[in-house]
């Protein structure tokens, strides 16, 4: 287990950021940390990085607890904080020797470890150049390499790809797949965005309100939260369609008549697309195509707070 949340609790005056959260996270997992703005994921991010202390409920990681054994633990962990702090009037490789030389690297051990850094986060042709001339997306990445260079076996992302540019961003989010996939390396990646959690997270924790919503991934948040999928079916003309008679069939929680498809709303755990559409072909029915989507954490999100994440 690299890291466990046990209610955690963070309050201002009678404001509570971050309530009673409790999780477990495994190694060599990359958990998504999901929430609108205001959630609680910074705070929560901030508690695990030393930055804040919480005001209850314990942060385990690799089983020690982090109040008892910070600069122990602090060695295993990389901080990806969401504001840039790098030294602008320098080179990304001497900020990369800086923050080597905080994490005790010295002569040829810590050039090695700058140029790998620089090989992964894909910067070193541009290594000599001051961080100042930079893209926002290009800075982003140093403070990426920063976190690395003492090789963490914890990395924590808070909101890693929030202002940047597309190439920069795939190039992250590229970097953490193969951080783990590589080396092994557990991450928590904050985001509000959902395409971004599902493309590189296995597991997602929703948050909402300073509270853990939901935990799971994608297929068991769905299967958990009974979240409905979208079976939509070309028929022509879709007039000779009975709803009521669509209604009843297994798993089917909503039908819509267009002059030219029918769209269904269909529970994953009690029917099958493929089930519905024979049953539509044996009421005389030929459709023609059909498309069938899973709910996707947007969706999930959506249905367990009742708003969208782009609020
Ligand atoms: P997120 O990262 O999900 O956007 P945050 O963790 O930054 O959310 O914030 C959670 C809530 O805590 C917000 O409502 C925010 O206004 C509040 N908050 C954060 N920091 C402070 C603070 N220093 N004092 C009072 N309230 C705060």
């Amino acid at each position: 287990m690299m890291l466990e949340l046990i209610n955690l609790t963070k309050k201002y005056g009678r404001y509570t950021a971050v309530d009673n959260v409790s999780l477990k996270v495994e190694d060599g997992e990359i958990l998504g940390l999901l929430g609108p703005n205001g959630a609680g994921k910074s705070t929560t991010v901030s508690m695990i990085s030393t930055t804040l202390s919480p005001t209850g409920g314990e942060i385990r990681i690799s089983g020690k607890s982090l109040h008892k054994h910070p600069l122990e633990i602090k060695k295993i962990m990389g901080i990806v904080p969401q504001d840039i702090a790098l030294y602008e009037p320098l080179s990304a490789r001497d900020n990369l020797e800086f923050f080597g030389c905080l994490y005790g690297l010295s002569g040829k051990a810590l050039g090695r470890r700058v140029d790998e850094v620089l090989e992964i986060i894909g910067l070193q042709d541009k290594q000599k150049q001051d961080v100042s001339q930079f893209s926002g997306g290009m800075k982003r990445r140093v403070n990426i390499g920063a976190a690395l260079m003492n090789s963490p076996r914890l990395l924590i992302l808070d909101e890693p790809t929030v202002g940047i540019d597309p190439q920069s961003r795939n190039h992250i989010l590229e970097t953490v797949r193969r951080l783990n996939r590589e080396r092994g390396m557990t991450v928590i990646y904050t985001s509000h965005y959902m395409e971004e959690v599902e493309a590189v997270c296995q597991r997602a924790a929703i948050m909402d309100h300073g509270k853990l919503i939901a935990l799971g991934t994608k297929d068991e948040l769905r299967e958990s939260l009974g979240v409905l999928d979208t079976l939509t079916v070309d028929i022509q003309p879709s007039g000779q369609a009975k709803a009521a008679d669509i209604e009843n069939l297994p798993g089917v929680r909503r039908v819509a008549l267009e002059p030219d498809r029918l769209v269904i709303l269909l529970s994953p755990k009690e029917g099958s697309p493929i089930g519905i559409l024979d049953a539509l072909k044996q009421s005389g029915l030929q459709p023609t195509s059909f498309k069938y989507e899973e709910a996707n954490l947007e969706h999930i999100f959506l249905q367990v707070t009742g708003k969208s994440l782009r609020d």
